[in-house]
């Protein structure tokens, strides 16, 4: 097997030195492991006072004990680690970005809903007491609140079901994106890239005629970096070499792989 840049890498770089595998140590805890591949199992092992120790899968640091488990070395388990580690964890910050955006458009949705309800007593209401507001020489006429307040219940019944529907979709959508994203699958990094595209014109769009505000171009940008994000990093659509040089990167980064390299 040649040796890919990535195993290369793994191998030169000092032990402890990735923040991010020991920050998911300290919280998960090592994984052990020990090849039934005697020369494998030696570069992995040693004996102290303390008794055995056993190399870290994950950040490759000596833990003390017996291994976690044993068998063939293929069937090691698959550690999140390198840059699949550090993705992993950025991948999940955007899947609980997701969740809160589908939080707050459920509300949305909710709040339409509960307009839609009231529209016949808000109506009522406005219709008393505009005229008496207006008598008291309050200029309500000129207060955005009011223009907002008659647009909306102008809005016809039908028209307000169909922006419901439409935010229970949306946040449905982003709900879905979360769950893909957050288990770290291929299908929810396609869905993200897909689903997160497709309402892109429509945010630039809002820019153009809204104009710029702190939320909308935040939201922009998050998903503009989202999507270049997730193609760029997890190749998909085939880009620079797609799932074969994805999953070649993966395996170059396993610990067992880079010690059997050294080995060989
Ligand atoms: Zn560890």
């Amino acid at each position: 097997m040649a040796t890919s840049k990535q195993q290369r890498k793994a191998a030169n770089s000092p032990r402890g030195i990735n923040r991010w595998e020991l920050f998911t140590c300290a919280r998960r805890g090592h994984v052990t492991y020990a090849p039934d591949d005697a020369a494998l199992a030696e570069r992995l092992s040693g004996t102290t006072g303390l008794g055995e120790v056993w190399r870290c899968l994950r950040c490759g640091e000596f833990v003390i004990g017996p291994p976690h488990g044993r068998g063939p070395a293929d069937h090691a388990p698959l550690i999140l680690r390198g840059s699949a580690l550090r993705q992993a964890i950025i991948v999940r910050a955007l899947a609980v970005e997701r969740w809160v955006r589908a939080l707050l458009i459920a509300l949305a949705a909710w709040a339409v809903w509960q307009f839609r309800g009231a529209r016949g007593s808000i109506q009522a209401a406005v219709e008393r007491d505009l005229p008496l507001l207006r008598a008291s020489g309050i200029r309500v006429d000129q207060m955005t609140a009011v223009h907002e307040l008659e647009k909306a219940l102008a809005t016809k019944p039908s028209t307000l079901m169909l922006v419901f529907v439409a935010l229970l979709v949306y946040a449905l959508l982003e709900l879905i994106e979360g769950v893909g994203l957050w288990l770290l699958s291929r299908w929810g990094e396609y869905f993200a890239v897909v689903a997160t595209s497709i309402f892109l014109p429509l945010e630039v769009y809002d820019l153009l005629v809204k104009g710029v505000t702190f939320t909308r171009g935040g939201a922009f940008v998050i998903n503009v970096a989202a999507v270049i994000y997730l193609l760029v990093s997890k190749r998909l659509f085939g880009l620079r070499g797609g799932r074969e040089a994805y999953d070649e990167e993966r395996r170059g980064e396993q610990l067992l792989d880079v010690e059997r390299c050294a080995l060989a």
